[in-house]
């Protein structure tokens, strides 16, 4: 990664620290302060090149930076690494450091007209610059000490091996310094490096050792032609993060509508729509394991069948709307008195099942006593008046030999004993009218 990553909107907004304007702030004026040290001797264009040349590598400069982009799956990818050692090789050091040090300075002024704070704005602009100053500064300079030529005119192995070091050396104190940046933000180094861009990186040595021959050589055309198609490409793999980005997210969303979409058919596959209770096919299922589960362990496991009370009446002087909020309020009294272990159940139009496992008939019945009690108390006058629900119970409890279609018989004819002795009331096991 280069400084490029401090243009990068992904920075989240809030995290500039005072420690960040310090760091920033002390780089550019090192950077400065180093440039102005050496100007007397070297650079500001002495040599062949002209005013025009400057102009065309800060437009350069500024290109390759506005073409570094940050996205997820793709890093921190910075084609600003052509310019700089593009520029150290046809310019020298010192004007290649002030030429793009000037692009740098130059870049995140955009990010006011976007409405970023003028302070993280400032704050991107001495750390661009200073660190870019700094990086080609003092890495051009020790490629120039060590006898690298500029401008190239000639490739052979001892230049090669300058190049390698130009190139390590501005990665190593460009992601030292970044490092620091990263401290100060205290954000997550890793997220930054990615194989995508690293390659990016690699890749620009090359293209700027192409680009400063061909300066060099003057072949003008030829030139034209190279940043012609240098740029192109820059451009297509910047548009194609942009497209696999976009289908990225589009892939989470359809993932995640998918999720949601098959929890919603679990669901309806499972529950009664109106009540939000389980519906009898999984009822029927629970039944049926429970029911060996018991056996197998000898344990107590307890049903009840439940049916409301002349409900037919309730639609017939109401309405069926009527009777469907009174199906609901039911339902939410029979989860709230059943326990989180026990399983109730929508078995037919009014007719509910309710599962006890772990629990003696007499403890169940004692349970549908209350629910029993608490629906004949409800006060219905919100939903229609004047009305009253009542509703009775059959209990079942399961013995050694019983199937789930003995159960379910038992507990059904006990519910149309109670019917038939009047509803409102439970009949057990043994048949015993608990009415209150
Ligand atoms: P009993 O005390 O003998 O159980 O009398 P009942 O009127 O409750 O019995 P019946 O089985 O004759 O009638 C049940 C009624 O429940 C008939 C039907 O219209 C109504 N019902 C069934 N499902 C729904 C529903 O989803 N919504 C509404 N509003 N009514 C329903
Ligand atoms: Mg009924
Ligand atoms: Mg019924």
């Amino acid at each position: 990664m280069s400084d490029s990553a401090i243009n990068d909107e992904s920075v989240p907004k809030g995290r500039i620290l005072r420690g960040d304007l310090i760091f920033a702030a002390t780089l550019f004026v090192t950077a400065i302060a180093a440039l102005f040290n050496i100007l007397p001797g070297t650079g500001v264009l002495g040599g062949q090149y002209s005013w025009g040349a400057a102009l065309f590598f800060l437009v350069f400069g500024l290109f390759t930076i506005t073409m570094g982009y940050a996205r997820p799956g793709f890093g921190h990818v910075s084609f600003d690494r052509v310019a700089q050692i593009s520029s150290v090789l046809v310019l020298g050091p010192v004007d290649a450091a002030w030429i793009n040090g000037l692009a740098s300075l130059i870049y995140p002024t955009h990010r006011v007209w976007k409405g970023v704070p003028l302070r993280e704005v400032l704050i991107a602009m001495l750390h661009n610059s200073g660190m870019t100053t700094l990086v080609i500064l003092s890495c051009g300079s020790l490629y120039v000490y060590l006898g690298g030529p500029v401008p190239l005119l000639s490739l052979d192995l001892r230049i090669g091996g300058l190049l390698l070091l130009l190139m390590l050396s501005m990665q190593g104190m460009n992601d030292g310094l970044m490092a620091v940046m990263m401290a100060i933000r205290k954000t997550d180094p890793s997220a930054m490096r990615n194989i995508f861009s690293v390659g990016v990186e690699l890749a620009s040595v090359p293209l700027a050792i192409l680009v400063a021959i061909v300066f060099a050589r003057m072949e003008f055309p030829v030139f034209v032609l190279l940043l012609f198609a240098m740029s192109l490409g820059m451009m297509v793999l910047k548009q194609y993060a942009e497209m696999r980005t976009k289908l990225e997210v589009l892939v989470d969303q359809r993932t995640e509508e998918l999720r949601l979409k098959s929890l919603e058919l679990e669901r309806q596959a499972t529950h009664d729509k109106l009540t939000g209770l389980f519906n009898r096919r999984y009822a029927d299922d629970f039944l049926q394991r429970e029911i060996e589960n018991s056996k197998r362990h000898d344990r107590e496991f307890t049903v009840a069948l439940a049916d409301l009370d002349h409900f037919k009446m309730v639609n017939d002087n109401h309405s069926h709307a009527v009777g469907d909020k009174v199906l609901k309020r039911v339902a939410k009294i029979l989860t709230n008195r059943c326990r989180k272990t026990d399983v109730v159940a929508r078995y037919g139009g009014e007719e509910f099942l309710l599962c006890f496992p772990d629990t003696s008939a007499e403890f169940a019945e004692q349970i549908c006593s209350q629910i029993r009690s608490a629906v004949e108390k409800m006060n219905w006058s919100d939903i229609a008046d004047p009305i009253n629900i009542t509703i009775s119970f059959g209990i079942a409890e399961v013995g050694v030999n019983s199937r789930r279609t003995s159960i379910l018989s038992d507990a059904d004819t006990r519910l149309y004993q109670a019917k038939h002795k009047g509803r409102n009331r439970i009949v057990g096991s043994p048949a015993a009218d608990k009415s209150s």
